[in-house]
């Protein structure tokens, strides 16, 4: 069952109201993370809860919250939906505000988490996306993970219109990120990502695919590309909390290898199924 938790209140999503003068309605002024649950179980939730942090620390927004209070509010949140396998959003906004003023007025950061249902794919769901670049718009600040996500729509709505699936988005010619995931290539028997910096989210799931790639004794270099290395790369996938591992099968409407899943990506999902399996297993 879908649940949400509105600043102290549990309700259905839809039931869960907010004012107008929320600064996360007015301004996009707030901060978000996206959560899995899997078996029951919130993985990867003490690295969320620190990407949270430091959002919440750049944007200058100060909650009452510490990391053990958002631990025991997302573990109620997923007890009271009952779900194995579940998304969790968890959004603090700068709160209501007295009036509406670019000066950061209010008091109360408002706090919502929903947790709803989530069907993990299995390796035979799988199908390679298709895959377009696009100048990447955005502002300067894509580490800090905003609920404001109007550029990324607006790219993506483009690249559907154009009959794709997503794009990769270029700055300066370089890869940033896809619009609600990251990036990785492998040529030849390396993977690469474009390296961290303020012009891309640093996805959780990137460092998940990184660690397991090491694991693997697979060589991962974090370095910028283009986009005729995009073309040219025997795989392209892209990584994302809900998304996993996914590959990559066409760059604007060129092949990327066989435009079927490559042998390194099934060698990387294999062993990422493996890594959460055994992660479900390990907490209590
Ligand atoms: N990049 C962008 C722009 C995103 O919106 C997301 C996820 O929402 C990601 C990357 C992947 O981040 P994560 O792996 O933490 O889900």
């Amino acid at each position: 069952m879908a649940i949400a938790y509105l600043n102290g209140a549990w309700t259905a999503p839809r039931d869960a109201k907010i004012s107008v003068f929320d600064r996360g309605f007015m301004f996009g002024d707030g901060v978000y993370e996206v959560m899995p649950v899997y078996g029951g179980k919130i993985l990867t939730k003490t690295a969320h809860l620190e990407r949270l942090a430091r959002s919440l620390k750049e944007i200058r927004l100060e909650t009452a919250h510490s990391q053990e209070d958002w631990s025991i509010l997302l573990e109620q949140a997923v007890e009271k939906a009952g779900e194995s396998n579940a998304l969790i959003y968890l959004q603090v906004t700068r709160g209501v505000a007295p009036e509406r003023s670019h000066v950061y007025l209010s008091a109360e950061p408002t706090v919502l988490i929903t947790v709803t249902p989530f069907a993990p794919k299995t390796e035979q769901d799988i199908v390679c996306l298709k895959v377009c670049t696009k100048e990447d718009f955005r502002w300067h600040r894509a580490d800090i993970k905003v609920t404001s996500l109007i550029a990324n729509g607006m790219i993506k709505n483009e690249a559907l219109s154009e009959g794709f699936d997503d794009a990769i988005m270029l700055r300066a010619g370089l890869v940033t990120e896809a619009t609600s995931s990251n990036v990785f290539i492998v040529v030849g028997d390396e993977i690469r990502t474009p390296p961290k910096s303020e012009l891309l989210l640093h996805g959780i799931t990137r460092q998940e695919v990184i660690r397991v790639a090491q694991g693997l004794d697979l060589k991962v270099k974090e370095c910028d590309f283009q986009v005729d290395d995009l073309e040219s790369a025997n795989e392209v996938w892209l990584s994302a909390t809900g998304l996993e591992v996914q590959p990559v099968g066409q760059i604007n409407g060129n092949q990327v290898g066989d435009g079927h899943p490559g042998p390194v990506w099934r060698e990387m999902f294999q062993a990422f199924q493996k890594e959460k399996q055994q992660s479900i297993e390990c907490i209590d």
